[in-house]
C-alpha cells in the first residue's frame, strides 16, 4: 500500500465529493430536460411519467431550466425548444388532439424522418405534435405515417423532405446558437 498523507487524503476526498455533486447536478438537469420535452421513444405506456401534457406546461418547465451548457447541451436544449415550438404550432393548426390519430391529446414532438438525420432534426417540415402512442408506433410502422404525410402535404413535399434528410448537415456551434435564439423568440412571444 502506498503511503498517503492526511492532506492528500483530504484532497482525494474533496475530489470525490465534487464529482458526486456534479453527477447529481447533471442528473437533475437531465430530469428537467426530460420533463420539459415530454418525449419518450422507449415506451408509450409509461407516458404518464413523461412530463407535462400541454405545450404551455412544457414551455414553463423548459423556462425553469437555468443551467449553462456546452454543445451537447445546446443540442439537447434545441431539441426541447423545437419540441415545444412544434407542439404549440400543431395545437394552433390542428387543435389539442394528435393530428395523426385524432384520438389522444398532443404529448410530444413527432419526427417523420429520424432525428439522427441532423439535416432535418429541427426542420418544421419534418415534425408535428403527436401523442406518445403514434410517436412510439412510428418506430416500427413508419409507412403509415409517411402515407399520412403524403396525403396531407403532397408527394412533392415528401420528396423534398426525403432529399433534404440525406444531405449531410454539419452545424457549427454558432449556427446552433442562432437556431436556438430563433426558436426561443418564437416560443416566448
Ligand atoms: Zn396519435
Amino acid at each position: 500500500m502506498p503511503f498517503i498523507t492526511k492532506s492528500e487524503f483530504k484532497a482525494m476526498k474533496d475530489k470525490i465529493v465534487q464529482k458526486k455533486a456534479k453527477r447529481l447536478e447533471n442528473a437533475e438537469f437531465q430530469r428537467q430536460v426530460k420533463y420539459a420535452v415530454g418525449n419518450s421513444h422507449q415506451d408509450a405506456s409509461k407516458s404518464s411519467a413523461n412530463g407535462p401534457r400541454s405545450p404551455e406546461k412544457a414551455k414553463n418547465a423548459y423556462l425553469s431550466i437555468k443551467r449553462r451548457i456546452g454543445r451537447k447541451g445546446l443540442i439537447k436544449k434545441l431539441d426541447v425548444l423545437f419540441s415545444i415550438w412544434i407542439r404549440m404550432k400543431t395545437k394552433k393548426e390542428y387543435g389539442p388532439m394528435c393530428p395523426l390519430c385524432g384520438k389522444r391529446p398532443l404529448q410530444c414532438c413527432f419526427h417523420f424522418i429520424t432525428r439522427s438525420k441532423h439535416s432535418v432534426r429541427w426542420d418544421e417540415a419534418n415534425a408535428i405534435g403527436s401523442c406518445h402512442s403514434c410517436n412510439f408506433e412510428n418506430e416500427f410502422n413508419q409507412a403509415k405515417f409517411i402515407n399520412w404525410y403524403q396525403k396531407r402535404f403532397g408527394l412533392a413535399a415528401w420528396d423534398d423532405l426525403f432529399f433534404k434528410s440525406n444531405q449531410i448537415a454539419k452545424f457549427s456551434t454558432a449556427v446552433l446558437q442562432e437556431k436556438y435564439k430563433e426558436l426561443k423568440t418564437l416560443v416566448e412571444r
